[in-house]
This record gives C-alpha cells, structure tokens and sequence, in this order.
C-alpha cells in the first residue's frame, strides 16, 4: 500500500461513491500498464470518479498529502506516460464518458475526457458531420487522452491535428481548482488561451474532464486509391500533384515502404489490391460534388499513372473497397509489434530530406545491429513517418536514430508524445532555455509535482 494511503481513503470515502475506489486486490491488472508498457506493475489505488467535482476532491485530497498520481484513458499511449510508476495511484476517467447532444448551428460536440473517440466520432456522423482526427485506437482511446497527447493519426492534412479540433474545454489543476472555457466561442481573444496549454502537455498540467470539439461538414463522397509506386521519389511527386490537382478534396496520403506490405499480406491474408512494389500509397478524398470531385480525383491519378509516378492503382468502387484499403494500412503497427521487442520511432521530418535520413538511418542500424529488421510506413502527407527496427540492440539502435532524426531538422515525436520512453531525446529537440520555461509552467500548474510526475522531463535540468 502507498504510504499515507489510509489516510487518503479514510478522507475520500466519505465524499465518493463506492465504484470510485479501487484498491488492493481489487484493483484490476489493466490499470498497471499501457499499449507501450505491457504487464507493468499493478498499483495500489484506482479512483474512477464520476464528475469534474469527482477530480476536484480527488485532487485537493492527494495535493495536500503530496501523493503522486498517474492519469489514464484508453492507455493505448505508445511512449508510456500512462504507465503507473511505483508508489503513484491512478486517476482512471473511464466513468466519465458522456458525449452530450451535437450543437448543430455552432458545429460543436462537448465530450467528457473518457469518451472514446468513436464515441465522438459517431455522434458527429449522426448529426450530418465528421470529426476531424482518426487513429487506429479509435475505439479505447479517450478524448481526454487525445487532448492530452495532442493527437494526429491519418486525416492531419486536411483536418488538423487534435489541438485544432479543440475550442475549448475543462481541466482541474493539482490543488482541485476547475478552470474551465467551455464556451464553445471560434475566435475569443480574451487573454490567454489556458485550453491549448493542456493540448499536448501529456497529463502533466492538469486533468482534462471535458472537452469542446469542432465539427466538419460530412463529405458526402469518400473515395480512394490504393497504388503501387517505384521509388520514395514517385510518392513525393505524386503528394505534390495530388495536392496541386485536387487541392482541400485530398483527405489522406499514407505510405508503406518495402517489405512490410509483402510480409503483412503474407502474414494477415488481407487481400492485396496492387502487387508488390517498392512504396504502396494510400490516397483518399472527401468531395462535397460526388460526380464532378470524383472524376478530378481518377484524373489526378490517371495524370499519375501516365507520368510513371504510379505503376498499378486501384480506385475505390464502394465504401466497402475504402474501408478494405484501410484496414490494410491499420493493420501495420499489428503486424510489426506481434514479431517482438521493437524500436518504435514517431518522427517527423522536412519532406526534402526523408530519403537521406532513411539510407542513412538503415547504414547506421545495421552498423549496429546486421541482423535488423526495418520496417517505415506513415503519413507522407504531414511528413510523419513511423520507422520500426526489430532488434536485439534496442538502446543503442534507438539513441543512434532518434539522433539521426534530429540531425535531419526533424521531430523525435510527430504524434505519440514524450511520456517516460523519449524522455532522454528531449533535449536533442528543445534548447535549455525552452526546458527551463517548461519547468517554470510546470511548478507553476502542479507546486508539489503530483500529476504524472517524470512524464515529459523532470524537475531537475540535465548535467551539463
Ligand atoms: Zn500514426
């Protein structure tokens, strides 16, 4: 048991129903882990409120005891921020997973933080819209999780990331004050915008209970191409012509680079549209004219296939033949995580020079390790490439590319956060001055350091 841990349930009894208190050998072995951190340890104490003033209480309780606590949704986090450390109780949001009715005139759906994403998903549909942020974890992961990882997924090149989507919302600080913009308002200048200060900030800020969310209007056609392409050089000019042809129609452009497309079909028995090739592409559309944008989009592609750029494409028929190209593309990260111990990196690059770091990432890897495996799909359309190396020399593997990553002018994290797992690349991104500024917001948000506490950075600046 926690230290102090009595005394915090003898406090918070009292004030919460029974469902809201986990502890002992009832608390369920799911709360000890996450997707990145399988059968990590299982901790003491689960609170499940119910309420923003659920939280409120639960906050003041373990700030005023300097208790640490770890937030969690869905855990279908990939760089370990929702993993319990030892010693931390957790905050678990599942309880609070309402979505209320869509505001249809002001295009907004209010969503408390443990909704799930296809929860918020549907309800648009529903009422004639569609939400703006698609990930494969759409069915566990939680809105208040997305806010707090600032999720990005498939359709970021026409939609946005998740901090676009949000207008506003509801979060309870370390000492149990609610502060709250949940007017729902597009433009609101009055001061700062404390919303998007908890957009990305990975738990450490504040819990998020609610969540304001703009809506788009519902394509009324999705179609999509599935293509198989000579070289990275083809795809890059085809997301060039793609964009130039068929402007704000393109709704996604996801790449697959050899082998993974062979090995996957192989493995999964998924139907393979196009045959094996160098680079795959997926490529979707969202029109508002169903004729007349559909036969933009099959021009674009035709200009494509004529150019050499594409050497098969098959164009969608049927939402059916949409859905089955992406559970191709879904089934990926499936595929690579089921063949063992992994080196996941989540980077964003300048497009112009994705080619170089990818030989020089596959030289450096096998210098270490000749017996790699290397695996590299993702949204070419944003520059976000998820690149796999199954290895036995995770550490050094992983040090040697996250730096190559940088070194390119890229990102070490496009859209899976910092958590515990890239927390020693942070300062490849970030100068020391930046990481002082975080670490002043940080003291300033949670003085005792008691919400997720080392997920990001900690306190204490690097040596040297
Ligand atoms: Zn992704």
């Amino acid at each position: 048991m926690i230290p102090a841990a009595d005394i915090i349930l003898a406090s918070l009894r009292p004030q919460l129903d029974a469902a809201a208190i986990l502890s002992g050998d009832d608390v369920d072995a799911r709360y000890g882990d996450d997707l990145a951190s399988p059968g990590a340890a299982r901790p003491a104490l689960v609170l499940r409120p119910r309420s923003t003033a659920d939280v409120s209480v639960i906050l003041k309780t373990f700030n005023a005891a300097g208790l640490p606590l770890t937030i969690q949704g869905g855990r279908t986090g990939l760089s370990g921020a929702a993993r319990p450390l030892a010693g931390e109780a957790v905050l678990s949001l599942e309880r609070m997973a309402r979505v209320e009715p869509v505001d249809a005139l002001a295009a907004t759906v209010v969503a408390q933080a443990g909704a799930p994403l296809q929860a918020v998903q549907e309800a648009a549909e529903a009422a004639g819209f569609s939400f703006g942020v698609d990930i494969g974890a759409r069915g566990t992961a939680t809105v208040g999780g997305n806010v707090a990882t600032n999720a990005g997924g498939v359709r970021v090149l026409r939609y946005g990331m998740f901090r676009q989507q949000v207008l506003g919302l509801e979060a309870v600080l370390a000492d149990g004050a609610v502060v709250s913009s949940m007017r729902g308002l597009a433009k609101d200048n009055s001061g700062y915008d404390l919303a998007q200060i908890f957009v990305g900030s990975e738990g450490t800020l504040g819990a998020v209970t609610r969540v304001c969310l703009r809506l788009h209007p519902k394509p009324v056609e999705q179609a999509a191409a599935f293509c198989a392409l000579p070289s990275l050089e083809a795809a890059l000019a085809l997301l060039r012509l793609m964009r130039g042809r068929t402007g704000p129609l393109l709704s996604a452009f996801e790449v697959i680079l050899a082998p993974l497309y062979r090995e996957m079909t192989e493995a999964s028995g998924l139907d393979m549209p196009v045959g094996d090739a160098p680079v795959h592409a997926l490529v979707e559309m969202h029109g508002f004219a169903p004729e007349a944008d559909r036969s933009v989009f099959a021009a674009a592609l035709e200009e494509a296939l004529e150019a050499g750029l594409v050497t098969d494409a098959v164009l969608s028929r049927s939402q059916r033949e949409v859905e089955a190209f992406w559970r191709l593309r879904d089934e990926c990260s499936r595929f690579i995580f089921a063949q063992g111990p992994a080196v996941g990196l989540d980077l964003s690059l300048p497009l112009a020079r994705l080619g170089d770091f990818l030989v020089r990432a596959e030289a450096t890897t096998r210098a270490l390790d000749p017996a790699a495996r290397l695996y590299a799909f993702g949204h070419l359309g944003d520059g976000n490439i998820h690149y796999i190396a199954l290895t036995r020399e995770h550490d050094a593997v992983s040090a040697a590319l996250h730096r190559l990553a940088a070194e390119a002018g890229g990102s070490i994290s496009a859209e899976h956060g910092v958590g515990l797992m890239k927390k020693a690349y942070l300062p490849l991104m970030r100068s020391p001055q930046e990481l002082a500024a975080m670490r002043r917001l940080k003291a300033a948000f949670d003085p005792n350091n008691i919400l997720n506490r080392g997920r990001i950075f900690d306190m204490t600046p690097e040596p040297g």
